[in-house]
């Protein structure tokens, strides 16, 4: 009998990755740390998302039962790996738990951290209560409680969006392009639109990267249909006056500077490296590129490779991923850890 496949992390693409591996009758161990599967969707409670429309908690939720009923798939909820070591096709590795796992190889489905707002105070948040983020937004369309002020309870008559908050900032070290924030923004400020009709909803941006067919659904939908409004802009600063938010900074197509009052501001929060990486990468000797994400293989006949054998990555782990993507990749390092799976186990070890 082979020995199962370990995937840590159950979101998106550890879902994915699992689901692959026990379709072909592949027995699979899934690990993660949180009390419950589904990874940010779940845990962080986002709506409607992009591009599908789907809820999360019936597309992601369905994943997870897919994964929970399969018998070939073993779930260690609240538990990470503390050691591994072996070789491809023959590991051993202890969960915080204390339970000792034999697989043939592993993959890495750890996913991301949400940029914390308060590493970018000088755009009100922690300051303001009515400063929020998308996540937050996220929360108050999946729980049904609409779009309110945190400070009061009011439904806001004006809300700017603020794009890249936590990526593409050489200040706060975030260089990357968290790749998906456009959309979710844009999607985003619709539904606030059909929320609240009469709410005037603006989004601050540098560039629109509403990439593929994101552009005619997401980014002219929300303007010709929603009469959402884009203002192209460099902010300086959140403050409040008389009880309304002032967004600050300067209009970079007319070059002046522009001081708009809003009830609520939302930053649309990019993907940082999860803050676990260091441990992940001690643990599993792999190494990590210069951000933090983990390292893949920059190669495209070995895409799910680490930088160890043996020890496959997907999703978001690897750097800021949309979910179609990270499903993608989970199929894919699910295909490369097979291999190990079914390789005999004394042949694999030679
Ligand atoms: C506000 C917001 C909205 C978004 N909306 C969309 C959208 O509508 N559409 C879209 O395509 N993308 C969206 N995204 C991106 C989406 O969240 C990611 O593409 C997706 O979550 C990546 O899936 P993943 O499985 O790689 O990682 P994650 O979802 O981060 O899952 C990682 C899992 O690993 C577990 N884990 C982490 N560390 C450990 C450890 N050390 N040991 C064990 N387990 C561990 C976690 O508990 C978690 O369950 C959004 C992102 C943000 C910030
Ligand atoms: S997807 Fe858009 S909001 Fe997100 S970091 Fe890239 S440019 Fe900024």
């Amino acid at each position: 009998m082979s020995a199962p496949v370990l995937v840590v992390g159950g979101g998106p693409a550890g879902l994915s990755a699992a689901h692959a591996l026990a379709s072909t009758g592949t027995s699979v161990v899934l690990v993660d740390k949180a009390d419950r599967l589904g990874g940010a969707p779940i845990l962080s409670g986002y709506a409607k998302l992009v591009p599908s429309g789907e809820w999360a908690r019936d597309a992601i939720g369905g994943m997870v039962r897919r994964v929970e009923e399969n018998p070939l798939i073993t779930v260690h909820r609240n538990a990470r790996i503390t050691d591994f070591s072996g070789e491809p096709g023959k590991f051993r590795a202890r969960t915080s738990t204390g339970a000792d796992l034999d697989v043939a190889s592993a993959v890495l489905c750890t996913g991301f951290t949400h940029f914390d707002s308060v590493n970018k105070p000088e755009w009100g948040f922690g300051t303001y209560p009515d400063v929020v983020t998308t996540t937050q937004v996220e929360q108050m369309l999946s729980s049904g409680a609409g779009i309110r002020c945190p400070s009061d309870g009011r439904e806001p008559e004006r809300v700017a969006i603020l794009l890249c908050v936590g990526s593409r900032d050489r200040q706060i070290g975030r260089e990357w392009c968290s790749k998906i924030c456009c959309t979710v923004s844009a999607n985003i400020a619709m539904e606030i639109r059909e929320h609240l009709p009469k709410c005037n909803v603006y989004i601050y941006y540098m560039d629109i990267r509403t990439f593929g067919l994101y552009e005619d659904t997401f980014y002219w939908e929300s303007q010709e249909k929603w009469k959402v409004k884009y203002i192209k802009a460099r902010i300086a600063e959140v403050t409040a006056i008389g009880g309304r938010l002032l967004v600050k900074g300067e209009d970079t197509l007319v070059k002046r500077p522009i001081t708009i009052p809003f009830d609520l501001v939302v930053h649309a929060i990019g993907m940082d490296p999860n803050v676990e990486n260091l441990e992940i990468a001690a643990t599993f000797g792999i190494r990590l590129e210069k951000h933090g994400h983990i390292l893949k293989a920059p190669t495209y006949s070995a895409m799910s490779g680490t930088t160890r054998p043996g020890v496959f990555v997907a999703g978001a782990a690897t750097g800021p991923e949309t979910i179609d993507d990270s499903i993608a990749q989970g199929q894919a390092a699910a295909m490369a850890a097979l291999g190990m799976a079914h390789a005999p186990v004394a042949a694999a070890a030679e």
